[in-house]
Formats: structure tokens, C-alpha cells, sequence
């Protein structure tokens, strides 16, 4: 977490709250970025100051403010996310960055606030620059079934670790891929070659009806500020409740984990094969 669904709401919340058509006037960086454990980067963003912010884009899970030719880009890592305050407010605790924003409607504040500091802010030359490397966003309509089972054709990487490479689609986390995978009953560790067509193509509609109802359930369950919960929200967004001792809603057997690429997989033995 983040993924898409969260980092959509994220997209969403910042353009309700007026950040489009805003100039920047002011960024402040925290004092001591070095003693961060994570590896999260700030880079250039004092460009970004007298910039006006045409609009704000994403992809997958990399978010974007477009300026008339430049990009803020903002990747939320693992634990980052993003508060609109008042000009006048508090940053809260963990901010590494600040940007004061204006315009004839007013002012605001938006503070990048990340505990374990693997977020990165970046200035790029253009949207193409910032999104480089990611594949088709995992929502894009023009996203479709075909082109799904095309980019598995002849691949025999294991299928989740499959679903977490940004360059094959983007926007699918940790979380998302076991949602996708345990809607369609398919192990996480199958390999993507003993995949049949058939199932590729609902395990393409279980991403979509994943990632949309997801989307739904943060959108419409926001904090008492209107910000919507995208770091360590372990709720109703997902149906496998990732932690040890928790069931299989179908089967009612505990959930098995396995290290694939690294990153923990929830799944059932049961019906997932
Ligand atoms: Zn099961």
C-alpha cells in the first residue's frame, strides 16, 4: 500500500480540495533527511516553485502534477501519503516536505508526510519522463482483455510475482494481485505458462472488480477532513485480511503465506490451486 485504488482516491482528494490551477510560491524540505532509514528522494522540486498545476495525473501507482512544461512527479512508497492543509496549519509529525500553493481563490498547503520516508518527490522534463517504464495502467479503458492475455503469452515467471512488475501493468500491489488471484481460485505461485486463456481472461476481470471496488470503498469511507485512508488500512477495501490466523472467506481454512519475489502472498491451499 499504496497501490491504485488508494492512490487514485489520493489523485481525487487533491483535485476536490483545489491543488489544479494553484501556483507553487514556496517549498521547505525537512532539516534532516539523512537520518532517514528508508531511501525515499527529494529531487528538485524547488523547480517546481512559480509553476502553476494544470492539471494531476497517475499512473498505476505514481502520481503526477503537470505544470506548463515541466511534472512534479510523487510516489508514495510504502507508507507516504499527502495532507491539504490550511496555509497557516501545523504540518503533522513525519513530514518531509511542505509546498505552499496560491492563487485568487486562496491558499493552502500540502504536506508529504511519510513515517518510514520511502516516498520520492521528483521534477521531470515532461508526463512521458515521469511515467517512463510502466506499463498500461491496470484501469485504463484502453486496457483490454486481449492485450492482457498478449503481454502472458510465452511468460513463465511465476503469476504473482508477474502482476507486481510495474513494466508489465502497472498499479497492482501486494495486496491487490492476492485479491485477483484468490477471486479466481488461481495460486499465486502458479506459473503464468499453465495458465489457460480462459482463466487469464477472469483473472482480468477479477483485477478490475479488485481494484473498482476498492477504489469505491476508500472514496466513499474518508477521515473526518475528507482525506481518504491509503496507508495501513486494513478494511473492507479487500477481502483476504492479511495477517496470521486469518481465513479464507470461502473455505473458512486458514490462510496459507509464501515469499514470492520477496513479498509475502496470502492465499488458500484449498481452492486456489
Ligand atoms: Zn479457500
Amino acid at each position: 500500500m499504496p497501490e491504485l485504488p488508494e492512490v487514485e482516491s489520493l489523485r481525487r482528494y487533491l483535485v476536490r480540495e483545489g491543488v489544479v490551477g494553484k501556483k507553487f510560491v514556496k517549498v521547505e524540505l525537512e532539516d534532516k533527511p539523512e537520518s532517514a532509514h528508508g531511501t525515499g528522494t527529494i529531487v528538485g522540486s524547488n523547480q517546481a516553485i512559480d509553476q502553476t498545476v494544470s492539471s494531476i495525473e497517475r499512473r498505476g501507482k505514481q502520481l503526477a502534477m503537470v505544470f506548463d512544461d515541466s511534472v512534479l512527479g510523487f510516489h508514495m512508497g510504502m507508507t507516504g501519503q499527502v495532507h491539504v492543509l490550511d496555509r497557516d496549519e501545523l504540518s503533522p509529525r513525519f513530514t518531509r516536505a511542505q509546498f505552499d500553493l496560491t492563487d485568487d481563490h486562496g491558499d493552502l498547503r500540502i504536506a508529504l508526510v511519510d513515517p518510514r520516508r520511502w516516498a520520492r518527490v521528483q521534477h521531470f522534463g515532461s508526463l512521458d519522463h515521469a511515467f517512463a517504464g510502466l506499463g498500461p495502467d491496470a484501469l485504463d479503458p484502453a486496457f483490454t482483455v486481449n492485450h492482457f492475455t498478449q503481454l502472458m503469452d510465452g511468460i513463465t515467471a511465476r503469476i504473482k510475482t508477474l502482476l507486481l512488475n510495474q513494466t508489465v501493468v502497472a498499479g497492482i500491489g501486494n495486496i491487490y494481485a492476492d485479491e485477483s488471484l484468490h477471486r479466481v481460485e488461481i495460486s499465486p505461485a502458479r506459473r503464468v505458462s499453465d495458465i489457460s486463456k480462459t482463466e487469464l481472461e477472469k483473472l482480468f476481470a477479477a483485477i478490475r472488480i479488485s481494484l473498482e471496488h476498492a477504489l469505491e470503498y476508500i472514496v466513499s469511507h474518508p477521515d473526518d477532513r475528507g482525506r481518504p485512508y491509503i496507508v495501513d488500512a486494513y478494511d473492507d477495501r479487500m477481502q483476504l485480511h492479511r495477517k496470521p490466523g486469518s481465513f479464507c472467506p470461502r473455505c473458512e481454512i486458514p490462510l496459507a503465506t509464501l515469499k514470492l519475489g520477496g513479498r509475502t502472498a496470502y492465499f488458500c491451499s484449498n481452492c486456489q490451486t
